[in-house]
Formats: structure tokens, C-alpha cells, sequence
């Protein structure tokens, strides 16, 4: 059985602050626009999201593929600049990537040719140089045993099975003690049933840690599962905000029972109804070719 981590030992969880963030990517001019004098190739990815996320609250982004989520996490994780608008983290702007936020990627992003234990070593160490050998060799055994990979610490990532990699990534962004975790589609590589194994996870984890966590996802039911609030963006370009749901189910949550409370099916078909119609219209615009 795993164990849990005792309580005392995690930092702080985070506030998060996003003030009316806009994102353009600028474009080359290719020669057919300069040719045919096409102004600019600029696009809005997104534009003008605000959005306050309190301590210890599990928020869910769902969307149609493409509005923007990506984007949005990048930057709050700090790996791209906000073209406008600021993100504060506990009332500091964000300014690029630090060690209060631990990142979990759809592909693991794992280092192929380090073990598990060097994986979570590498980050632990980069991240927080002063710690010493001993105090990083207990933070990789704990967080290895938080995901039950122990016994898999010697291997590497090609000897792991797609849901044990996953396991890696969640352990190793644990691992650096961050104050926000953020995840993009951390289950939509996986089959369905190892991401019911790991939803699961998740859901035990969190109610032992209570970290920020902010989760790209494209299924309702996962938002559903394991979230306080689901936060539905609008198709691109210019995405914004069309609603935030509230979750109102209690916790701990089992997901054999979450769908007899009086709410669940409400919210399923809400989600249901802005995804289709959101998807529907970027279909559309993509047949008439605007
Ligand atoms: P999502 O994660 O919601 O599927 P993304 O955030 O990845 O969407 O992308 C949003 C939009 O911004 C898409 O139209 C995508 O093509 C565009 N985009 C993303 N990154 C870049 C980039 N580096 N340069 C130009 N356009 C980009
Ligand atoms: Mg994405």
C-alpha cells in the first residue's frame, strides 16, 4: 500500500492570479502575403482572461482542441511570456519558470536514458541545489513510494509501461515540493483503464496534499472526478472565458458513486453542450475556410 508523505513537510499551496491575459503569437510574413500584401500574420490566441484560483483548490480547463489551454498553462508555468496582462503567483508576476510550480506533460517528458530514481533526482537537484544528498535521497524514496513505483527505481523509461511513465512524471513533479501543480492532458496518452488507475491516484494524493492544481483535460467525467471548479474557455482565436462551473460533490470522491448526486448530470450535460457547440463552430469555420 502506499504510503503517504506526512503533512507538515509540503510548502504552502498557491494563489493564482490571471489579470486580463492576452496572447498573440506573431507570424512571419510568408511571400504569399507579401505578395498579395497581406498586413500581418499575427494571431490572437487569446485574449483578455482573468481568472483567481484560491490555495488548495483543484481547477479543471476544458475546451475545444486549440483554444488556447496550452498557451494559457505555458504561461503561467513561465515557459512563454504573456503578450498582455500580468499572472501573479501569491501576488508576485510570474516572470518565467520557478521551483513554486511543477509541471506534469501528455508525453512524461521523462530523461530517456536516466533511471526512474535518476529522473526524479535530476529535477530534485536542479531545482533545489542546497538540499543535501541525503535529504533528496529520501524525497526521491517518498515520492516514489507516493506513485507505488517502488521496485521500478533502477528502471528506465522504455522498461515502463505508458501509465508507470505518467506515475514518473507525477512523482517527479511532487518531488520538487512546488506550490501549484499544473498538468496538460496528464491521462490522454493512457488507455481508459489505466487512466481510471490513475485518476484514482490523483484524487488520493491530492486529498492528502491539497496543492493548487490546475489540469488540462478533455474528458468530463475526469473534471468531474476530481475537480472544485472547471473553468470552460471558449473556441480560438481570441478565446476567453464562457463559464466556470462550480463541483459541488464531497470528498473524498468515489467514482462508482459520483454520479448519484443530484448535480452530477446537470454539470455533464452543461460540459457536454459547450464542448460540442465550441467544437462545432471551429468545424465550421474550418469548412467555409475562414
Ligand atoms: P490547446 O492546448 O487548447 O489545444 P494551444 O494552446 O496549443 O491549444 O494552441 C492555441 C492556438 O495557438 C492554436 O491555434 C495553435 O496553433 C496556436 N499556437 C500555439 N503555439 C503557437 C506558437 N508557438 N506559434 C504560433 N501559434 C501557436
Ligand atoms: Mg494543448
Amino acid at each position: 500500500m502506499n504510503q503517504g508523505i506526512p503533512k507538515d513537510t509540503f510548502s504552502p499551496s498557491a494563489q493564482l492570479s490571471v489579470r486580463n491575459v492576452t496572447k498573440v503569437f506573431h507570424g512571419k510574413k510568408d511571400v504569399f502575403s507579401r505578395l498579395s500584401g497581406k498586413a500581418s500574420t499575427d494571431f490572437i490566441a487569446i485574449e483578455d482572461i482573468s481568472l483567481d484560483i484560491e490555495p488548495n483548490t483543484f481547477v479543471s480547463i476544458i475546451g475545444p482542441s486549440g483554444c488556447g489551454k496550452s498557451t494559457l498553462l505555458n504561461m503561467i508555468a513561465g515557459l512563454a511570456p504573456t503578450t498582455a496582462g500580468e499572472i501573479l503567483l501569491n501576488d508576485v508576476p510570474i516572470k518565467g519558470p520557478g521551483p513554486d510550480r511543477g509541471m506534469v506533460f501528455q508525453n512524461y517528458a521523462l530523461m530517456p536514458w536516466m533511471t526512474v530514481e535518476e529522473n526524479l533526482q535530476f529535477a530534485v537537484q536542479t531545482v533545489h541545489p542546497r538540499l543535501t544528498a541525503k535529504h533528496i535521497q529520501r524525497t526521491i524514496k517518498e515520492h516514489i513510494q507516493l506513485v507505488g513505483l517502488t521496485g521500478a527505481e533502477k528502471k528506465h523509461p522504455h522498461e515502463l509501461s505508458g501509465g508507470m511513465r505518467q506515475r514518473v512524471g507525477i512523482a517527479r513533479a511532487l518531488a520538487i515540493d512546488p506550490q501549484i501543480l499544473l498538468m496538460d492532458e496528464p491521462f490522454g496518452a493512457l488507455d481508459a483503464l489505466t487512466r481510471g488507475f490513475l485518476q484514482d491516484e490523483i484524487e488520493r494524493i491530492w486529498e492528502q496534499q491539497r496543492k493548487t492544481v490546475i489540469m488540462i483535460t478533455h474528458s468530463i467525467e475526469e473534471a468531474l472526478l476530481l475537480s472544485d471548479r472547471i473553468v470552460m474557455m471558449t473556441r480560438g482565436p481570441a478565446a476567453h472565458i464562457d463559464e466556470i462551473l462550480e463541483v459541488p460533490f464531497s470528498r473524498p470522491r468515489n467514482r462508482e458513486t459520483l454520479d448519484q448526486h443530484p448535480a452530477y448530470h446537470d454539470l455533464k450535460a452543461e460540459m457536454e453542450s459547450h464542448l460540442f457547440r465550441e467544437t462545432r463552430a471551429v468545424e465550421a469555420a474550418r469548412i467555409s475556410g475562414r
